[in-house]
């Protein structure tokens, strides 16, 4: 492995892993983490967002390593052995295997694996009687280290249909800590992946905060809660952000209150702001545009968050606090 995610400083701060995680895509959940990267100025971004990645859109990334990622086994025929039989196809419980290979010396046609459909079980090379199926690693995407304006990142591509996404985040995650502990970094800001199926649950396990972004709608508080169910039964501290609150005050009220009721913290409000799609045009965060509408109160839920993981930080050390960026020092002489 690169030097720049292997070596461990012995005497390594501790690293707060901060995620942000929605019911669902498209609450805002990325420009929110894009932001807060801006305002930290001394994390490590995570994009754990594997299967739809877009972090990279706004962070800029200049990628400096790039790897393959394995995760599983494919099948594979040598048809030059298959016998035709059909018993692979008969036990193949994906329905991957299909009579549409290339003749061989005898069959004027095989069978053949459909390498987006097989799951790499093995069924079909156990049971061959010519030995004619091997298993080999998948390749089911990329993952990359790169530098950006903001510190360094680590983002990965999941390939079209493939599966492994839990171990793939896992991976970023990882090796996003490394290269905080190697650097003496404080934090690993991660974007999460939506939903709550395996891919966020490897994005949250162990976190030190995890902020849930939400819309103020019906689906907004139902996805909130089926998030915040998530996070309280893998014990993870977590708190609420209604982003575009002011498209719905009463729901926005309603899913704060439902969030208090389930013990969790709600960090503040964004509202909707034009500026933001401005903001992506020429490839910025809304803070780095703006200091008004939702770039203020982007700065307020960071405050907060901020004060969150200090407090987090007190088991390693009474009154350590996470650490003020330049930006954050003259916008917090400003406010006193
Ligand atoms: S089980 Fe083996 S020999 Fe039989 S059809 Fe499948 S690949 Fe060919
Ligand atoms: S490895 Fe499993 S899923 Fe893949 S083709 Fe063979 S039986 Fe089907």
């Amino acid at each position: 492995m690169n030097s720049l995610v292997n070596i461990h400083s012995r005497n390594a701060k501790p690293v707060k892993e901060l995620v942000a995680i929605s019911g669902k895509g498209g609450t805002g959940k990325t420009s929110l983490v894009a932001s807060f990267a801006s305002l930290a100025n001394h994390a490590v971004l995570a994009d754990c967002d594997v299967d739809a990645a877009d972090l990279h859109l706004l962070a800029g990334p200049h990628v400096i390593r790039s790897e393959p990622f394995t995760g599983g086994e494919r099948a594979t025929i040598n048809t030059n052995f298959c016998s035709v039989c059909g018993q692979c196809q008969d036990l193949c419980r994906f329905g991957a295997i299909h009579l549409n290979g290339p003749g061989n010396m005898v069959f004027a046609a095989t069978y053949q694996v459909d390498p987006m459909a097989c799951e790499g079980c093995g069924v079909c090379a156990w049971f061959c009687p010519n030995q004619a199926i091997q298993l080999d690693p998948a390749i089911n995407g990329t993952w990359s280290v790169s530098d950006t304006r903001f510190g360094p990142m680590v983002h990965a591509r999941l390939g079209a249909g493939a599966e492994n996404s839990g171990k793939l985040v896992s991976l970023v995650r990882t090796t996003a800590k490394q290269i905080a502990e190697e650097r003496q970094m404080e934090l690993v800001m991660i974007d999460g992946s939506p939903g709550i199926g395996c891919p966020v649950i490897a994005s949250i396990t162990g976190v030190d905060l995890a902020l849930i972004v939400t819309e103020p709608t019906p689906s907004g508080l139902h996805d909130m809660q089926r998030v915040a169910e998530l996070t309280r039964h893998f014990g993870i501290p977590a708190a609420v952000c209604v982003n575009k609150w002011d498209l719905n005050p009463e729901m926005s009220k309603t899913i704060e209150a439902a969030a208090q009721e389930r013990g969790l913290t709600a960090v503040g409000r964004v509202r909707y702001d034009p500026a933001v799609t401005e903001a992506q045009i020429q490839e910025k965060t809304i803070v780095e545009y703006r200091q008004d509408g939702s770039a203020a109160d982007i700065r307020k839920v960071w405050r907060q968050l901020r004060q969150r993981l200090s407090q987090s930080l007190s088991p390693f050390g009474v009154g350590q606090t996470l650490a003020m960026s330049p930006a954050e020092q003259v916008e917090s002489v400003s406010i006193q």
